[in-house]
């Protein structure tokens, strides 16, 4: 059976409903060239969620949110529950970005919290994690990449995929070398396995960091990288699209 692979679009805080009906619609008529080992999925801003899902209804493209709060629901102005979500058909949610860590100020216990809300509306958490140039340049990759996972996985089931991320790759078109990548994908791929006996093979480990058609080969033919987080190159249908045709077959 050939390899699978998972390329999800993370379009942050970009694009209105309309806009984001416009990208859909391009992706949707790209999707067709693309072969059915690579799986796609989107996710929007929370104002489209509605508008894109309606229209992906009865394709083979999966959309998924960027952030959730764990409460089930009553006095948090301003949040969305996990069972918000559900009912909008959603697949996936994007939980522990490192914009979230950083610029709101997200830590692990909130994370593993935010996991757990989303396995029990049955979505499936994208679990980010990723170390800073300061913690790689220190050699302290590994511990950050254990700390954070082991700390979000606690009681959690195997219905996940985790986003290797190292922060200074995101966003600055500077890109981990594929064999910086898969050394960590690797660690993290042991960690799954340990945690979950064989069901960890089967979880899915993106790389996501200036990921572009003209890098992603070869780093998706790593053989612990299973597929991509992509930011900006997600703006753009044929960019992203071109991502998730340069994934090996077999
Ligand atoms: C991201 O923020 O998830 C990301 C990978 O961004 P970019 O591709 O723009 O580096």
């Amino acid at each position: 059976m050939d390899r699978q692979y998972l390329i999800v679009g993370n379009w942050k805080m970009n694009k209105t409903p309309s806009q984001s009906a416009d990208l859909v619609k391009e992706i949707v008529d790209l999707r067709r060239g693309i072969a059915s080992h690579v799986a796609i999925a989107i996710c929007p801003p929370f104002t489209s969620l509605d508008r894109c899902a309606a229209l992906l209804s009865g394709t083979d493209i999966a959309i998924g949110a960027q952030n959730l709060y764990f409460g089930k629901e009553g006095a948090f102005t301003g949040e969305i529950s996990a069972s918000m979500l559900k009912d909008l058909d959603l697949k996936y949610v994007i939980l522990g970005h490192s914009e979230r860590r950083t610029i709101f100020h997200e830590n692990n216990e909130l994370i593993h919290q935010k996991i757990k809300a989303a396995q029990a509306s049955q979505l499936t958490p994208i679990l980010c994690v990723g170390e800073t140039l300061n913690e790689r340049e220190a050699g302290q990759t590994l511990a950050t990449i254990g700390e954070q996972i082991l700390s979000a996985l606690n009681s959690v089931d195997s219905n996940l995929v985790i986003a290797y991320e190292p922060i200074w790759a995101i966003g600055t078109g500077k890109t981990a070398t594929p064999e910086m990548a898969q050394e960590v994908h690797r660690f993290i791929r042991e960690l799954l396995l340990k945690q979950f006996g064989e069901n960890g093979q089967r979880i899915h480990i993106l790389y996501g960091g200036s990921m572009k058609p003209d890098n992603a080969a070869s780093l998706l033919k790593q053989p612990d990288i299973t597929g991509g987080l992509i930011g900006g190159a997600s703006l753009v249908a044929e960019s992203f699209v071109n991502i998730a045709a340069a994934a090996p077959n077999g």
